[in-house]
């Protein structure tokens, strides 16, 4: 039993691999495979763990039906054909909830800088200018504490931020599914409204839904001007959410007071975006699950998913658990 691995994993990965007596190969090079090179790596080998590998389509399942395990290091699976990986009798797993902490603290961390301006005072330091302190008028932020945050898709990780931010700073929650959230509701007294009402009602409001064809470009000009001119527009989810051109074009027009990304549309964003340019404007390159601790619990899960599907058994942490394992 072999295991492909497509970029270098944190340490403890390997570590159970070799316990459970697993060999794999690991590519280690720089620029990442494309598709036909991931797919012949997989025919000769059994498992595949994929960190951010592009093209796992229904090709790739056609071709490679033999693996016992695709194991994702990551919890989303956009980009992913599922429903080719289950004809071909593929199981896929994922990573969740381990990362929803370091997420949702990646949301929070954009807030507070956007709201503050903090990265483009930083930067005025570094252009011998001291800013906010020379005049009271100058270079104000503004408050978060006791406004209303949006969230759309509160799910495992807008939960974790609803947690931190009515906790600690005693922020509303107004949010947008498709179904419920009883336990926020009556945990958090998270207020459930249409997503129009969400966007009026937000001071902040912040993206957490997984990328399918419904959330695709949910973010665009139309959504932008029915927020508040005051309000800031958080994506630490998947850059396709939002339409960049329409956000970069509503934050020059002061039709939104400030945006934050983990997530850009494409990835990696070019240096020249105006984006990288705005005082209130701020961009992570998709750090969301970057900490030591959360990225060796994706490792550990995304091992355990191989160990599970190399015997033959259900995976701890399955995307379509309906596929029929032991073959
Ligand atoms: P989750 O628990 O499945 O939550 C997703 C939420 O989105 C659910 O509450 C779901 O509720 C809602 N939703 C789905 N489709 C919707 C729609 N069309 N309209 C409104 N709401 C919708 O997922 P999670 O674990 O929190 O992760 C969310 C996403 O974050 C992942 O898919 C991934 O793309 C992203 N992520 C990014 C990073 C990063 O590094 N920046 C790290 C981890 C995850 P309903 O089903 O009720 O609609």
């Amino acid at each position: 039993m072999k295991v492909f691995i497509n970029k270098v994993i944190p340490e403890i990965g390997f570590k159970l691999l070799d316990e459970a007596g697993i060999a794999y190969t690991v590519w280690k090079e720089k620029p990442i495979l494309d598709r036909g090179q991931a797919i012949q790596f997989c025919k000769g080998h059994d498992a595949f763990l994929s960190v951010g590998q592009a093209g796992l389509d229904a090709d790739f399942f056609r071709e490679c039906k033999h693996l016992k395990v695709v194991a994702l290091h990551s919890v989303g699976f956009d980009g992913i054909d599922i429903k080719a990986a289950t004809e071909n009798g593929v199981p896929v797993g994922n990573t969740p909830n381990v990362l929803n902490k370091a997420t949702a603290e990646t949301a929070l961390l954009l807030m507070l800088t956007v709201a503050r301006k903090a990265l483009y005072l930083h930067n005025k330091i570094k252009q011998g200018e001291w800013g906010a302190s020379q005049q009271p008028t100058q270079d104000l932020g503004i408050d978060l504490a006791g406004k209303t945050l949006g969230i759309v898709g509160l799910g495992r990780i807008g939960t974790e931020l609803a947690k931190i931010v009515t906790q600690s700073w005693g922020m509303k929650i107004l949010y947008h599914n498709r179904t419920t959230n009883a336990e926020a509701e009556k945990e958090l007294g998270a207020k459930k409204v249409s997503m129009d009402e969400l966007l009026a009602g937000s001071d902040v409001v912040s993206v957490h839904t997984a990328l399918t064809s419904e959330t695709k470009g949910m973010f665009g000009m139309e959504q932008f001007k029915k927020m508040k001119p005051s309000a800031i527009f958080i994506n630490t989810a998947r850059g396709g959410v939002h339409k960049e051109d329409e956000l970069i074009e509503a934050l020059q027009q002061q039709i939104i007071w400030g945006a934050g990304l983990d997530v850009t549309n494409p990835e990696p964003m070019s240096k020249d975006n105006p984006l990288l340019e705005m005082e209130n404007a701020v961009v992570f390159p998709h750090i969301g699950s970057a900490t030591k601790e959360t990225r060796d619990k994706m490792s550990t899960c995304a091992v355990e998913n191989i160990i599970a599907g190399l015997k033959g058994d259900p995976l701890p942490y399955p995307v379509n658990p309906e596929v029929r394992q032991g073959k």
